[in-house]
């Protein structure tokens, strides 16, 4: 969807799809941290809570 974005490679999103078949990227993180959206907008380009989920890459990498 948007490879450009953070999100793209974080261990926190979660793939949603609805019942017409569009898609969407839910930021696991706004279950515990309102600081966080839900549904982020995309792309997202800075992000505090990123985390890769290659762990042989750190944070904003
Ligand atoms: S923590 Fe940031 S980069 Fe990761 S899924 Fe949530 S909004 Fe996207």
């Amino acid at each position: 969807m948007y490879p450009q974005s953070l999100c793209h490679t974080c261990r926190h999103r979660r793939e949603i799809r609805n019942a017409r078949g569009s898609t969407f990227w839910l930021c696991g993180l706004s279950r515990e941290n309102p600081a966080y959206e839900k549904y982020p907008l995309q792309p997202v380009r800075v992000c505090n809570g990123y985390q890769s989920v290659d762990k042989t890459r750190g944070k904003n990498e």
